[in-house]
């Protein structure tokens, strides 16, 4: 059982044991199931992440407010111009989490990872460095169990949701779930995937939550984006070596002061930052 980083990270030494290995074991016991029938629940989570990351990629996809969609293919289609400025990674991630956010706000089927709002981040991350690694389904598995304690910590000691945290809670944390899998997937150890959890959550602490109308579309979508792409880069940071000044758990516990600081304007109400522009206030009238 583990309630911190710190715990967690002081359970796969004891063990000898990966992160995900910790949460199969700990999910085995608890749910009472076989390490099969476990694996093969994770792969139902995995084939809808799929799915979503996929499917707006070569089909416009709209939301059902009308507000937005479309947007993953149009950058499908720039990547595949070959003349983009990030290349071809860092575009196709960002392609993938803009059409899990437009299932979402289409009201198709998603996994909330950990929020609907911030479910583009995970499946982009994990197929990004399945596909950059040639690794296996089982790999993109066992990431998810990381993801998932990952995420467990920081809803235990601080919080997951948008409206008491500010979008730092949810886009900063599946950017920390997913930083701290794509670490293990491609070989780092339990240290390397804390402090490429830490990095996600630093690099968007007091990230505000502006959902325009009220609706999770704009900026939402863009932050799965920008989130993929900050796990990504927080994984890099922490595979080269470069260790967090701040462990992780002073930094979730950090991410949850500057949420409770926040004025309720920034915390999903639609009454702060975007939403509250003009532009934001012209579409809040029009969807209402
Ligand atoms: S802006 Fe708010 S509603 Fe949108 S993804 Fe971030 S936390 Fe969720």
């Amino acid at each position: 059982m583990f309630n911190t980083g710190k715990e967690l990270l002081e359970l796969c030494k004891e063990k000898n044991r990966k992160i995900s290995e910790i949460v199969i074991e700990r999910e085995m016991e608890h749910n009472k199931m076989s390490f099969d029938e476990l694996m093969d629940k994770m792969k139902l989570v995995l084939d809808t992440m799929l799915k979503s990351a996929h499917s707006g990629l070569d089909k416009e996809i709209i939301s059902v407010s009308k507000l937005s969609g479309g947007n993953a293919k149009k950058l499908e289609d720039y990547k595949n111009s070959g003349r983009t400025i990030c290349g071809d990674l860092i575009n196709s991630a960002m392609a993938k989490a803009l059409s899990t956010s437009e299932v979402n706000a289409s009201m198709g089927k998603i996994v909330a990872a950990p929020t609907a709002g911030a479910s583009g981040i995970v499946p982009s991350a994990l197929i990004t460095v399945k596909e950059k690694f040639n690794l296996t389904e089982e790999n993109m598995i066992h990431g998810l169990f990381t993801a998932g304690g990952i995420g467990e910590i920081i809803a235990k000691n601080a919080t997951i949701s948008g409206a008491e945290g500010g979008c730092q809670a949810e886009c900063g944390a599946a950017s920390a779930m997913a930083a701290a899998a794509v670490v293990e997937m491609a070989g780092g150890d339990v240290e390397a995937s804390l402090n490429a959890a830490s990095f996600a959550l630093t690099n968007v602490m007091g990230l505000v939550c502006d959902p325009v109308a009220g609706l999770v579309e704009f900026p939402c979508a863009l932050r799965n984006a920008s989130g993929v792409i900050n796990a990504l880069l927080s994984a890099d940071l922490a595979m080269a070596g470069i260790k967090s000044l701040i462990p992780f758990d002073e930094v979730v516990e950090a991410m949850y002061m500057v949420g409770k600081a926040m004025p309720e304007s920034l915390k999903e109400t639609a009454l702060g930052g975007v939403a509250a522009t003009p532009t934001g206030e012209e579409f809040k009238r029009r969807v209402l």
